[in-house]
C-alpha cells in the first residue's frame, strides 16, 4: 500500500492518501482546497490515479478539495449518506465498503462530533489503521457543540465503535494542533484524557460541556461549501 499522511497548516488538517500499488489507484481523505495543486503534484510524481475522495463528514473549520480534484483528476466524491451533500458522485455508509484497487476502506458510523461522521478502517499488511477524522483525535476528540453535535452520541461512538478493534490499530486522526502523527486504539483506550482511562459517560459530557469553545472562524463559508462537496462556485 502506498501511504501518505499530509498537512494543511491553516486548520491544522491532515488528508491522508492511500494508493494501491498494483493498479495506481488512489484515494484521498478530507483532501483540503487549499492544497489540492500539492495533492495533484503527489498523485502525478506517485504515477496514481485518483479514483475517490472521501470525507468524514461536513467540515467546519475547512472547505473540500472534493470538487477541484473532481474537475483536475476525474474523480469521485465521496461522502456520507447522511451529510445530504449536493453533487456527490457516492454515498458511504457502514456495511458498503470501497474499493481502491486491492484496497478496501471500510466506513464506521461514529456519530457525535457531527451527526454525519464516518470513520474509515483499512486493512494493511503491517495491520489495521483507521481514519478518525473528528471523532478520536490523539489525547483529544472534536468538539460536539455544533452540526447536530452530541456529546454522550461521541461517546458511544468511541467506546462502541473504536474502542472495540484491535488495540494494535493505528489511529490517524484528521487534525492535530501539536503536530503529533498517530496514535492507536490500545494507546488511546488508555490515557486519552476525555474519553480513555476509564472515563465514564457522564465525565466526559461534563468535560465537553465545560469547554466553551469559540466558533469556529470558517464555518458560514465552510458548511455551505461542503454541502457542495467544495464547489465554491455553487455556493
Ligand atoms: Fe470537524
Amino acid at each position: 500500500m502506498i501511504f501518505r499522511q499530509l498537512f494543511e497548516q491553516t486548520s491544522s488538517t491532515y488528508t491522508y492518501l492511500l494508493g494501491c500499488e498494483r493498479t495506481r489507484e488512489a484515494v484521498l481523505i478530507d483532501p483540503v482546497i487549499e492544497t489540492v495543486e500539492r495533492d495533484l503534484a503527489l498523485l502525478s510524481e506517485l504515477s496514481l490515479s485518483l479514483k475517490y475522495t472521501v470525507e468524514t463528514h461536513i467540515h467546519a473549520d475547512h472547505v473540500t478539495g472534493a470538487a477541484y480534484l473532481r474537475e483536475r483528476m476525474g474523480s469521485k466524491a465521496a461522502v456520507p449518506e447522511r451529510s445530504n451533500a449536493q453533487h456527490a458522485d457516492v454515498a458511504l455508509r457502514e456495511g458498503d465498503p470501497i474499493a481502491i484497487g486491492d484496497l478496501e476502506l471500510e466506513p464506521l458510523y461514529t456519530p457525535g462530533h457531527t451527526d454525519d461522521h464516518h470513520c474509515y478502517l483499512i486493512q494493511g499488511v503491517d495491520g489495521p489503521r483507521l481514519f478518525t477524522g473528528d471523532a478520536l483525535m490523539i489525547d483529544g476528540c472534536g468538539r460536539t457543540d455544533f452540526q447536530n453535535g452530541d456529546a454522550a452520541t461521541l461517546y458511544r461512538s468511541v467506546h462502541q465503535k473504536i474502542f472495540t478493534l484491535p488495540d494494535d490499530t493505528l489511529v490517524y486522526p484528521g487534525h492535530d494542533y501539536q503536530q503529533r502523527r498517530v496514535s492507536s486504539v490500545g494507546q488511546e483506550k488508555a490515557r486519552n484524557p476525555r474519553l480513555g482511562g476509564g472515563k465514564t459517560l457522564d465525565e466526559f459530557v461534563a468535560i465537553m460541556n465545560a469547554l466553551n469553545l469559540p466558533r469556529p472562524k470558517k464555518i458560514d463559508i465552510a458548511v455551505p461549501a461542503n454541502r457542495e462537496c467544495g464547489d465554491v462556485q455553487s455556493v
